[in-house]
C-alpha cells in the first residue's frame, strides 16, 4: 500500500488532551487520581448562557449558517473587543469558528506557504508548533528565559528573523508560562515585526484572566499599523467556561478573513448554530461571572504559587495571568525517584500520575523539557491535595 501523508504523520498528538484522557480513564476505573492537566475552567457555563443555548434549539436556530458566524455574534464580537480592549473593528473583519484552534489553523493556512517560517517563542502551547508543520511552515523556537520572564525580546526576535521570516505568534497572556507582555514590551515587538514586515498572530484567549490589578494591552489596540498585520486570536471558552461549546474567533484585516472564511467554507462550514447563540449571549449578556471566577484563579494561583516553592526541589515563578503554572524540574531532572531515573519531564509526569496520582502535563511538548504544566483551574480541595501528593511523592 502506499504511504500516508507524510505532512499528517509528523504530526504528534496533543500532550494537553492525551494527559487528559488518561486521568478521565483512571477516574472511570475508581483510581483516585486528581487531574491538572488540560486547562478547562471547573466551573459550569452560566445559566443565562445555557439558557440562550436551549432557546436557540426551541426556536429552530438550528440550520446553517454563513460561515464566519451570524451577524449578532460578529457585531457582538466587534462590541465586546471594543468595550474590553479598545479594538476598533468592524463584523467583515471577523470570523468565528470552532474553537480558537481551528479559526488559528485558518490562520496560518491563510499566512503560510510551504518552507515559510513562523517564530514562536518557547515555552509555548503544545497546539502551535504542530499546527505550523501541518500547514507546511517551519516553527522557529526561540528559547525564551526564566529570568527575562519566558517573554521574548526584540533583540531575540531580530535575531532569528530571514528572508523566509513570514510571522510571529505571540501568546498573552501565555500558556504555560502564564506570563504577561505589558505596552512596552509588546509596542518594542510590534515595531520590529513592522520594520521586517512580519505578520502577527496575537493569542489573547486568557485576555480577561489577569491577576494583581495587572492591565491588559491587546497588540491590536497598539494602533493601525499594528492592525494591519495581526490576526487576532480569541474565543469564549476560557472566560465564559465555555470550552465543550467550541467558539473560538478571530479579528483580521479584511482580506485576509475573507481568506480565512473560503478555506473554512469548505473545511468546517460555520460552528453549530446553538454555540453561536450562546455565544451571542455570553459576550453581550452580564459580565459579572467572569470576575468571579477570575477571583477564585487568584486564589487558587496564590496558594499554589506560595505552597510549591516551599516544597524541596521544586519551584516556579509566579503566573500573572491565565490558569498555568510551570513547575521547575532541574533539581530532580538526572536523579532517582522510586527506583526510577528521570530523564525528562514526561519520566516525571508518568511516575507521579501512577505512582503520585497526580495528573500534570509535562512540557518537552512546549519547548520546556525541564518543567511540567499545573492547571489550577480546579478546586482549592484538590490544589491542596495535590500538594500534599507531591510533597510524599518527592520526600
Ligand atoms: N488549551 C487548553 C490547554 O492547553 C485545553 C487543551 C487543549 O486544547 O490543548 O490545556
Amino acid at each position: 500500500m502506499k504511504g500516508l501523508s507524510v505532512l499528517a504523520e509528523a504530526v504528534q498528538a496533543s500532550t494537553t488532551l492525551a494527559i487528559d484522557a488518561m486521568y478521565k480513564k483512571m477516574q472511570a476505573e475508581g483510581i483516585n487520581v486528581i487531574g491538572f492537566g488540560a486547562g478547562e475552567p471547573d466551573f459550569d457555563t452560566p445559566d443565562n448562557i445555557k439558557e440562550m443555548g436551549m432557546r436557540a434549539i426551541e426556536e429552530n436556530k438550528t440550520r446553517y449558517t454563513p460561515t464566519p458566524g451570524v451577524i449578532e455574534l460578529r457585531e457582538a464580537i466587534c462590541n465586546r473587543m471594543k468595550d474590553d480592549c479598545g479594538i476598533e473593528s468592524t463584523p467583515d473583519q471577523v470570523v468565528v469558528s470552532n474553537g480558537g484552534k481551528l479559526v488559528l489553523y485558518a490562520s496560518l493556512k491563510a499566512l503560510i506557504n510551504p518552507g515559510d517560517e513562523v517564530i514562536l517563542p518557547a515555552p509555548y502551547w503544545v497546539s502551535y508548533y504542530e499546527l505550523i508543520k501541518m500547514v507546511g511552515g517551519i516553527p522557529v523556537v526561540v528559547q525564551t528565559k526564566q529570568e527575562a520572564e519566558f517573554k521574548i525580546t526584540p533583540e531575540q526576535l531580530k535575531e532569528v528573523i530571514t528572508k523566509n521570516t513570514k510571522a510571529l505568534i505571540l501568546n498573552n497572556p501565555s500558556n504555560p508560562t502564564g506570563m504577561v507582555y505589558g505596552k512596552e514590551d509588546l509596542q518594542l515587538i510590534a515595531d520590529v515585526c513592522a520594520e521586517e514586515d512580519l505578520y502577527v498572530i496575537a493569542d489573547e484567549m486568557y485576555y480577561g484572566l489577569l491577576y494583581d490589578n495587572k492591565p491588559f494591552t491587546s497588540f491590536v489596540s497598539l494602533g493601525e499599523k499594528v492592525k494591519e498585520r495581526t490576526i487576532l486570536i480569541n474565543g469564549v471558552s476560557k472566560s465564559y467556561a465555555m470550552t465543550g461549546w467550541r467558539i473560538g474567533y478571530a479579528i483580521a484585516p479584511v482580506v485576509i478573513a475573507k481568506v480565512m472564511s473560503n478555506y473554512l467554507s469548505h473545511a468546517a462550514s460555520a460552528p453549530a448554530s446553538i454555540s453561536q447563540w450562546a455565544a451571542v449571549e455570553a459576550l453581550n449578556g452580564p459580565q459579572n461571572g467572569i470576575e468571579v471566577m477570575r477571583q477564585a484563579f487568584e486564589e487558587r494561583r496564590n496558594y499554589l504559587y506560595e505552597r510549591m516553592n516551599k516544597i524541596d526541589k521544586v519551584s516556579c515563578i509566579k503566573p500573572e495571568g491565565a490558569f498555568y503554572i510551570m513547575m521547575n524540574l532541574d533539581e530532580i531532572i538526572g536523579t532517582t525517584l522510586h527506583g526510577v531515573k528521570i530523564n525528562s519531564s514526561d519520566d516525571f509526569a508518568k511516575e507521579f500520575l501512577e505512582k503520585g496520582l497526580v495528573a500534570v502535563v509535562p512540557c518537552t511538548g512546549f519547548g520546556a523539557p525541564n518543567f511540567v504544566r499545573w492547571s489550577y483551574a480546579t478546586s482549592m480541595e484538590n490544589i491542596k491535595e495535590g500538594l500534599n501528593r507531591l510533597e510524599k511523592f518527592l520526600a
